[in-house]
């Protein structure tokens, strides 16, 4: 799918009306959604057709090779012009890859079905049919072919040939509208993201994270951003969850933690080099990197994180990765082994999104982590109601009681900040004291903040 030579996606397929856009037999690459005209699915059986179906706007085909890897079990041409959307074939397998174990037999079982549907149409074999009957047949079959002979426009124009209005062929049902367009919005932004990762439009901001008792820069939480030539600034809420289901944030994250790691260093060296500013800035200074449930399988990626480590000499514990606390409540194995390495090599690990997991709290002192970070849910309504005090209050005497540092999140004002402090939390992170900013503009903003004090 990806045009080496011309170095772009090629996405999108234009037929005009009797073209053809696959042959029974051929090895399928890719699913196609409908987005206008009108595509005819044949049988193609002694030079004649045999229609299957007709699939206009909404609908999708050629699902099926992909799904069940085989050649297509039917030929497509374009009735009228049409424009496709592809889904490649790696796009699918990804996605099967990641399916629940069901869900995988159910689809296995379904093209089972359609696949003996189809055979209602090939010829019975040769064993079952009296000789009389096959001489028969052969003697049709060199009829219809010398008639046939002149139209040589038979594989260049199947309408001409196809007659499907002599056939009784039904328009495909279209999938729900709703699902329709969240798919085409899906295999879009997923393609924009493929040549976003190529393009460099991926960049990184860096969230302040201040150390509560002594009002210190700490470090910093690495932040993806995504600025899309046509759409502007794209959420990480948005982009980062089609990334984890498309199987492309591994990559993502292998680009992220080497670009952090190197802002780390850049920004750390900066800072302390000012006089001005570096009695305001942690020696020990850290970097939180994002991790998803994937990347930890990934051992490329893991082997990836120690080799920075060494590269850019970074002192024990100044790389920080957060995981949330649902993928370490619903982790394999692996993943669990994988923070172990991550920690032994001198990383150290962060559970992210505290208290939103219902998790039970027993699984807290088994994990490979030593940070917690309380999440914003928590924080926000903490002045309003006692309970949440009660509740952040209670979060941070059991981390200190497991000896994990905490770490509070989206603190707004000047009395969050306050009231973590007093309650002992170590760290604090949020719009009060900054939001994320591009590393070019960390200098400035501490300069503003301590420089002229
Ligand atoms: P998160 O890891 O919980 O990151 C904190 C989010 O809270 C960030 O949103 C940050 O901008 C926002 N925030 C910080 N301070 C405040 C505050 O005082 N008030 C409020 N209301 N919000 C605050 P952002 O940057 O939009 O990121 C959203 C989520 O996207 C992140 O939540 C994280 O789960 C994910 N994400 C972002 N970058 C990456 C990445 O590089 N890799 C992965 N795997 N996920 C990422
Ligand atoms: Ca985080
Ligand atoms: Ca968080």
């Amino acid at each position: 799918m990806y045009h080496k030579a011309q170095n772009q996606l090629v996405t999108v397929k234009v037929l005009q009306p009797g073209e053809w856009l696959f042959h029974e037999g051929d090895a399928g690459d890719c699913a196609y959604l409908v987005e206008s005209g009108e595509i005819q699915i044949v049988l193609e059986r002694n030079e004649d057709f045999i229609p299957l179906g007709i699939y206009g706007p909404g609908s999708l085909f050629g699902e099926m090779s992909i799904i069940g890897d085989q050649p297509r079990s039917a030929s497509a041409f374009a009735q009228s012009v049409c424009q496709l959307r592809m889904i490649s074939r790696e796009q699918i397998n990804r996605r099967l890859d990641q399916a629940d174990p069901i869900l995988k037999v159910c689809m296995s079982v379904l093209i089972g079905h359609l696949k003996k549907s189809l055979t209602q149409y090939d010829e019975p074999v040769e064993e079952e049919i009296s000789l009389d009957e096959r001489l028969r047949r052969a003697a049709d079959r060199a009829i219809s072919n010398s008639l046939s002979k002149d139209n040589q426009a038979h594989s260049n124009n199947p309408s001409k040939t196809a007659t499907p209005s002599q056939k009784k062929v039904t328009l495909a049902e279209p999938v729900p509208k709703d699902i329709f367009d969240k798919a085409i919005h899906t295999i879009n932004l997923e393609n924009d993201l493929t040549k976003a990762i190529k393009e460099g439009e991926l960049t990184l901001f860096y969230q302040p994270i201040i150390h509560a008792m002594t009002g210190k820069l700490a470090g910093f939480e690495a932040l993806m951003r995504w600025f899309h030539p046509e759409r502007g600034m794209i959420s990480p809420a948005d982009f980062i969850p089609v990334a984890e289901r498309s199987g492309q944030m591994v990559e993502m994250t292998h680009w992220a933690v080497e670009q952090a790691c190197q802002d780390l260093v850049i920004m750390r060296d900066n800072l302390l080099a000012s006089l001005e500013l570096s009695e305001y800035i942690s020696e020990q200074m850290f970097m939180s990197v994002n991790f998803s449930s994937r990347d930890f399988l990934d051992q490329s990626l893991m082997d990836t994180v120690q080799d920075l480590l060494t590269t850019y000499d970074l002192p024990e514990k100044s790389l920080k990765i957060e995981v949330t606390e649902s993928v370490l409540v619903s982790s394999p194995r692996e993943v669990t082994n994988a923070l172990n390495d991550c920690r032994d090599s001198g990383a150290s690990v962060a559970i992210d999104d505290f208290g939103t997991g219902y998790s039970s709290l027993s699984y807290l002192q088994t994990l490979p982590a030593d940070t917690l970070k309380i999440d914003q849910a928590f924080i926000r309504p903490m002045h309003q109601d006692e309970r949440h005090l009660a509740l952040v209050e209670s979060i941070i005497h059991l981390a200190q009681r497991l000896d994990m540092v905490t770490v509070a999140e989206g603190v707004e004002t000047e009395a969050d900040a306050k009231a973590l402090a007093s309650l002992q939390c170590d760290y604090l992170q949020g719009y009060y004291f900054a939001r994320p900013m591009p590393a070019k503009e960390i200098l400035l903003w501490a300069d503003n903040k301590w420089g002229r004090a």
